[in-house]
């Protein structure tokens, strides 16, 4: 089931950590710290406007909820779970590091009304977390994830791609391990070299080297394909467009419409291998999609399109009812 979000960022505050990649303030474009009081006032306006409450969440982003001052959470959620049950709001929503969680916590976050966790996995590698210097391993995402489940709170799992000393076999091998925990969500972000921080000192020297927005969307392609085929829901691909992040990036895998680059691969891929399989070379051909995906599949600025037109064929996209997300059907002729 697709939830909306009303999102409330509470930045670094209390993070005791700082991971390479990391301006929590730059990321959520946000510098003041919220109160109780603006939980509620949030709420209350929310509540207004949103037309469908009982399918929103409320959710605290930006920083390691679960790492900020003990009083601090849970005055928030006290706030926050004022505003779900019956007639309000479907329920909490927190993202944090996987070793900020406990039973103990756990209860609290129930308790207050949670109904999902995500954690800020970034990568299972080892290697890759200790040059990012995470401070946490790929057995605290393992037993958090477990402890989150066991809690009966659903599974959301972030991951980035492209960080320093990360390769192609990393990445796939932190998605596969990933996958195995069964999450519910999932959360791709590209890596972006923020100023001022750890990773941009080592990309301005040189010593961190990023192969280009096309790797990462080739990688991402694939992974959004795969993790929604066995039910995962992709919530983000790509960072959120913000003024901040353009204004205070030095480099790395960022483009303003990221996902719709990936679904873009996606269909162009699958329509290739139609062609082929169809022994198409040249000429003209129609390519069905499932309606709603007519310009994944055109592409982005036609990106798909004058792709096949290069190669000799000019494809148009329609859409068509029984074709699956991310499948196509060739017609050709007249038919
Ligand atoms: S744990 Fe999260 S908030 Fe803290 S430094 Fe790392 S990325 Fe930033």
């Amino acid at each position: 089931m697709k939830h909306s979000n009303i999102s409330i960022f509470v930045p670094h505050v209390g993070c005791p950590h700082k991971c390479a990649f990391c301006d929590q303030r730059t990321i959520t474009g946000e510098q003041s710290l919220p109160h109780g009081e603006d939980v509620r006032a949030v709420c209350e306006k929310a509540l207004r406007e949103v037309p469908s409450p009982a399918d929103t969440e409320i959710a605290f982003f930006g920083g390691s909820f679960t790492a900020i001052p003990r009083d601090y959470m849970t005055e928030l959620l006290g706030a926050a779970g004022k505003f779900v049950g019956p007639g309000l709001f479907r329920g909490i929503r927190v993202s944090t590091r996987p070793d900020y969680i406990d039973e103990e916590v756990l209860g609290i976050l129930k308790d207050c009304g949670t109904v999902a966790v995500e954690l800020g996995a970034q990568s299972m590698s080892e290697k890759v977390l200790r040059a990012n210097e995470r401070g946490h391993t790929a057995g605290d995402v393992i037993r958090a994830a477990k402890l989150i489940r066991a809690a009966g709170l659903e599974l959301g799992l972030q991951m980035m791609i492209g960080l320093y000393e990360s390769e192609e076999q990393d990445e796939q091998e932190t998605f596969d391990a990933l996958m195995e925990l069964g999450p519910d969500t999932l959360r791709l972000y590209p890596t972006v070299v923020i100023k001022g921080t750890r990773l941009a000192e080592l990309f301005e020297k040189g010593v961190y080297r990023t192969k280009g927005l096309d790797y990462a969307v080739g990688l991402c392609a694939g992974f959004l394909r795969t993790a929604e085929e066995r039910g995962t829901r992709v919530i983000k691909c790509g960072l959120h467009a913000s003024e901040f992040v353009e204004r205070d990036m030095a480099g790395g895998y960022y483009h303003p419409a990221f996902r719709e680059l990936c679904e873009g691969l996606i269909y162009r891929r699958e329509i290739e291998k139609a062609l082929d399989k169809a022994g198409i070379t040249g000429g003209r051909a129609e390519v069905l999609v499932e309606p709603g995906s007519v310009s994944k599949a055109v592409g982005q600025k036609k990106a798909n399109t004058e792709y096949f037109a290069r190669r000799g064929i000019g494809i148009k996209v329609r859409a068509s009812g029984g074709v699956r997300k991310y499948s196509c059907l060739i017609r050709t002729g007249n038919g």
